[in-house]
C-alpha cells in the first residue's frame, strides 16, 4: 500500500524510564515486515450445483479463476536482544519467503495448501480470512506473531490477532486465530457545515473555525468498516462480501453520497456533522445490518482528508483492547 514502509517499529509506551542497557537489550518492541506475492484463486464447492455455486459466490466462481497481488504484513513482537534487535530481519525474511511466498507466488491457491483442498470435507476456499489464517498457521512455529494483515487489494484486507482467540495466552503458541477483523474501504463525497443552530456565527467561528463558514464545504470522505467475526469452516468467510459491500453501499453511500450532509440527511438537521458524528451515525446505521449477516461491526474509520480522521470502536466492550499490534499494522 502507498505509504507504508517495509518495516515499522513500535516500541510500548509502558516500558519503564530509560535505565541504560546496553542497546535496549529487554525492551519490549513491536516490528513489522511487508511482502507481497500474486496468486490466483476460485470459489467453487464440489458439493454445490454450477448454479449454485454461481449464485453464491458470483464472478469468483467463473472458471478458471482469477488473481490478485497480495500484500501482506507480519508483525512481531518481543524483547530486544543485545544486538538490539526483536530478531534478525535476514531470519524473518527467509521464514516469510520459505513458509508463504515461495510456495505461494504465481501459483493457483486451490492447489497449493492442503487447507484449501475442496475435496476433502475439511478443505477452506482460498478467501482472504482463509489464506492469512493458513500463513498465520505456517509462520508461527518460526516468528513471534502479534499480527497479520493480509490485502487482497487497496479496499479490502484481513487482520488477525491472537487476542482474538479466547485461549490465547502466549501468542505464538496459541492456535491460528478463528477469528478475523475484515475491513473493506469505500468513498463518498458531500459537504458539510459545523455550527450549531443555537450559537452566534461568530460563537461558532471561535468553536469551528473555517468550518463554520456559512455556505459549508466539502471533503471526498474514506470510509473503512471493519467487521469481526468466526472464520466459516468451508466456505472460508467471516461473512458474505457482496452483502457487506452492498449493506455500506445501500445504507451509507448511497443516501450521503454528493449531498449537502447539514440539509439531505436528516440526522445531521439535529446534530453536527463532524467526522466524529459521522462516523458515530455510520456506526449506528450500520451496526444491526451487519450482525444480520452473522458478523459483529468492529470499527468505522472515517478519514475526512490527508490530515485528519475519526475511528468508532462499535464493540464498546472491547474499546479498551484497541491491540497494539493493530496499531502497528495500520501505521507507516
Ligand atoms: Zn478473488
Ligand atoms: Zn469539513
Amino acid at each position: 500500500m502507498e505509504g507504508l514502509q517495509n518495516r515499522v517499529m513500535t516500541v510500548s509506551a509502558s516500558t519503564p524510564p530509560v535505565q541504560l542497557r546496553t542497546h535496549g537489550a529487554g525492551r519490549p518492541c513491536v516490528i513489522t515486515r511487508r511482502a507481497r506475492f500474486s496468486a490466483s484463486h476460485r470459489y467453487w464447492l464440489p458439493e454445490l450445483s454450477e448454479a449454485a455455486n454461481q449464485t453464491r459466490f458470483g464472478p469468483c466462481s467463473l472458471a478458471p479463476g482469477h488473481g490478485h497481488n497480495y500484500e501482506l504484513i507480519v508483525a512481531m513482537g518481543g524483547p530486544l536482544d543485545a544486538d538490539g534487535m526483536v530478531l534478525n530481519l535476514s531470519e524473518v525474511k527467509h521464514a516469510i519467503r520459505a513458509e508463504v511466498t515461495a510456495q505461494l507466488d504465481f501459483r493457483h491457491l486451490n492447489d497449493t495448501w492442503p487447507e484449501f483442498d475442496l475435496s476433502d470435507p475439511q478443505g477452506m476456499l482460498p478467501t482472504t480470512e482463509a489464506l492469512c489464517r493458513a500463513i498465520w498457521t505456517r509462520l508461527a512455529p518460526h516468528l513471534p506473531l502479534v499480527g497479520l494483515r493480509l490485502h487482497e487489494q487497496a479496499d479490502l484486507w484481513v487482520d488477525l490477532l491472537p487476542a482474538c482467540h479466547p485461549s490465547a495466552t502466549a501468542p505464538s503458541a496459541a492456535p491460528a486465530p478463528m477469528e478475523a477483523f475484515l475491513s473493506i474501504r469505500t468513498h463518498f463525497a458531500a459537504a458539510h457545515r459545523l455550527a450549531r443552530p443555537e450559537l452566534t456565527q461568530a460563537e461558532n467561528d471561535a468553536i469551528y473555525g473555517k468550518c463554520a463558514r456559512p455556505h459549508g464545504h466539502g471533503h471526498n470522505y474514506l470510509l473503512d468498516v471493519t467487521v469481526r467475526g468466526a472464520i466459516e469452516p468451508r466456505t472460508g468467510m467471516v461473512c458474505d462480501l457482496a452483502a457487506l459491500q452492498r449493506l455500506v453501499e445501500d445504507l451509507v453511500v448511497e443516501p450521503f453520497d454528493h449531498t449537502f450532509l447539514n440539509k439531505d440527511v436528516e440526522h445531521f438537521s439535529r446534530t453536527v456533522p463532524t467526522a466524529e458524528n459521522i462516523a458515530l451515525h455510520i456506526a449506528d446505521l450500520l451496526t444491526g445490518p451487519i450482525a444480520g449477516l452473522g458478523a459483529r461491526l468492529h470499527k468505522v474509520r472515517l478519514q475526512e482528508s490527508p490530515n485528519n480522521a475519526a475511528e468508532v470502536f462499535a464493540e464498546v466492550p472491547q474499546l479498551e483492547m484497541v491491540p497494539a499490534a493493530l496499531e502497528a499494522l495500520v501505521a507507516g
